[in-house]
């Protein structure tokens, strides 16, 4: 509980665009910022890969390519 934690979190600070869905975003601690994606398509294209490399032996509703393939 220190005022240091506040000002790291400033609003509108480290917000960008998503490339793939265009909605405005920012990092929620998972790297997504690195790729510009939003935290929900940066799961889809972590899914998408792994479907690609491996499949995941089931459908998954999340996965851009399970529900292209639908
Ligand atoms: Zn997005
Ligand atoms: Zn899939």
């Amino acid at each position: 509980m220190t005022r240091t934690m506040v000002s790291k979190f400033q609003r509108g600070s480290g917000t960008y665009k998503c490339e793939s869905c265009g909605r405005a975003t920012r990092e929620t601690g998972h790297g997504e910022s690195d790729l510009r994606l939003c935290r929900k398509c940066y799961n889809g294209a972590g899914l998408e890969n792994e479907h690609s490399d491996y499949g995941h032996g089931e459908y998954l509703e999340d996965c851009p390519t399970c529900r292209a393939d639908a």
